[in-house]
């Protein structure tokens, strides 16, 4: 009898880790703040008091990662400034944080400069591919610290073309396409990543949905997965001008999206928060009330499954 319990108890322990890790390939959230983290540097307000007091209010710059279990590899869409703790995460997780590759979206430092992990001073890493748009590789080669990553080979660029579908292996596609957004140094794109004929958008900076030539409702309705920018919860949030840095307000998204079925609506997941923004703090009105309109909010560790 004691043999048979001790039976059915590793057999319902197996249940449950396969469960949790998926045996086809998924996506997971690594981190879902703006490119300074939160809380943010220097900030002594009421946003990011209770994080700096509570390290586990700390949220990590905005990171998908997509992780194929049947070949054992796994690429990391933007290499943020907190790489270093995401892959500890990842490795939690998959029990690996060797990573197969890089995507890169534009070069704002929340976005790429994670890649400095990967030269000599820290991994050294032998060609590890780093797929960019071409004015992103071209900003990659031709300024120093990152120029040194090239020539050395740590990375290995991959350029990639807007609307162009590629693979990483046999079972994901991925698909950049540009967005509008302050692109000083490089374009900026979003990514399609298709598996299992199932669809998921990643767009983590973009300006307001109107400058945009596609229709992201539209959009909405033709996939099974949205992360967006939600960089700010509504007008006013910041005292300094922000038509300089435009983003679609939480609440203007929520609002353009009304009209989508429940379904839909269950699509997006919104990520990218600054440290100002409310969807930041456990138990907020503003939380409850993404909730209530059926739109979800993106976690650190949250996997998805396609
Ligand atoms: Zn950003
Ligand atoms: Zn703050
Ligand atoms: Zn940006």
């Amino acid at each position: 009898m004691k043999y048979i319990i001790i039976l059915i108890s590793i057999l319902l322990l197996a249940c449950n880790t396969a469960e949790k890790t998926p045996q086809t390939p998924y996506v997971m959230v690594l981190g879902v703040a703006q490119d300074a983290g939160y809380p943010q540097m220097n900030c002594k307000k009421d946003c990011c008091k209770q994080a700096w007091e509570n390290p586990e209010l700390q949220r990590t710059t905005s990171c998908l990662v997509i992780i194929d279990p049947t070949t054992n590899q796994q690429w990391i869409i933007d290499a943020t400034p907190n790489i270093k703790e995401q892959l500890q995460l990842l490795k939690q997780k998959t029990g690996k944080e060797k990573i197969d590759g890089v995507l890169l979206t534009h070069a704002h430092m929340g976005h790429y400069t994670g890649l400095m992990h990967f030269g000599r001073e820290v991994m050294g890493t032998n060609g590890i591919p780093v797929f960019a748009m071409p004015k992103m590789t071209t900003f990659l080669e031709e300024n120093g610290p990152w120029s040194q990553l090239v020539e050395l080979e740590n990375i290995s660029l991959q350029k990639l073309k807007s609307d162009s579908t590629f693979s990483l292996n046999e079972n994901i596609k991925v698909k950049p396409f540009l967005v509008p957004h302050r692109d000083e140094f490089s374009e900026t794109v979003g990514y399609e990543i298709t598996i299992n004929n199932k669809f998921l958008i990643f767009i983590p900076d973009i300006d307001k949905w109107g400058k945009w030539e596609t229709s992201i409702t539209e959009l909405i309705k033709k996939v099974d997965y949205a992360f967006l920018d939600a960089t700010f919860y509504k007008n006013g949030e910041l005292k300094r001008d922000m038509s300089e840095i435009p983003h679609p307000f939480v609440e203007e998204s929520m609002e353009l999206f009304s009209n989508l079925s429940e379904t839909d609506k269950q699509k997006v997941h919104f990520i990218h928060f600054n440290h100002t923004n409310p969807l930041l703090i456990e138990g907020s009105a503003s939380q409850k009330e993404v909730s209530e309109k059926g739109f979800n909010i993106a976690k650190e560790g949250q996997l998805i499954g396609f």
